[in-house]
């Protein structure tokens, strides 16, 4: 079995790795371990980034061998906002605590009558213990609803229709969100890379 270190605390990302990847041994971010930074202009940026910073510190403080390193980037990318909040995702509506808050702003930002065609985006890195770091992504096309709707899954999921659905995410059972989403398309795209690599 691959043991994978995550360099995350995002619980929605944490149960949903561990849901699409059940044959894989994950190792959450550890409480004491340091923010990992984010400062890239780009999701392939910011997840190497991650993935590197958190090899770099678990090999010096790691508490057991790992195969590899894995970090997510991803966001909601809106046409009307020109693309936003995209890579700043997590980082939107600071002066709001709640998602719930954070997705009313978002959608007062989208003026009445505009396009509201939009993305989830996923670039995951991945660090190998040994060896070069390289990163695969994966996208859902939706649009955004007109309120929130659903208490599942985390983050902008109440106000995302994936493309061919009425729902939101937040309304779709998660195993329904995992047969199309922007992280499940990646985790897909990471599988058929470690396994070509590791045959
Ligand atoms: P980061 O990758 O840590 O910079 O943060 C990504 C942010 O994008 C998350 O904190 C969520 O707000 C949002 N996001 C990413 N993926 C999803 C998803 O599957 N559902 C809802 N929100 C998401």
């Amino acid at each position: 079995m691959l043991t994978v270190l995550l360099a995350s605390r995002n619980t929605g990302k944490l149960r949903e790795f561990a849901e699409l990847m059940p044959d894989v041994h994950l190792i959450p971010w550890p409480q004491e371990a340091p923010e990992l930074p984010e400062t890239g202009a780009f999701f392939q940026d910011n997840a190497l980034q991650k993935a590197e910073g958190a090899r770099a510190w678990w090999e010096s403080h790691g508490t057991e061998p790992v195969d590899g390193v894995l970090a997510d980037d991803s966001g909601l990318c809106v046409d009307a906002l020109w693309g936003g909040p995209g890579v700043l995702s997590a980082r939107f509506a600071p002066d709001l605590d709640s998602y719930r808050d954070k997705n009313r702003r978002l959608l007062a930002m989208v003026p009445e009558g505009a396009d509201r065609h939009a993305r989830f985006v996923c670039v995951l890195a991945f660090a190998p213990h040994k060896g070069e770091s390289f990163t695969v992504s994966g996208a859902v096309e939706g649009r955004l609803a007109f309120e929130l709707r659903g208490g599942g899954g985390f983050g902008y999921d109440p106000i995302f229709v994936p493309e061919g659905f009425g729902q939101t995410f937040g309304e779709l059972p998660a195993d329904v969100k995992h047969t199309l989403s922007h992280r499940a398309r990646a985790c897909a795209a990471l599988r058929a890379r470690l396994a070509a690599e590791r045959p």
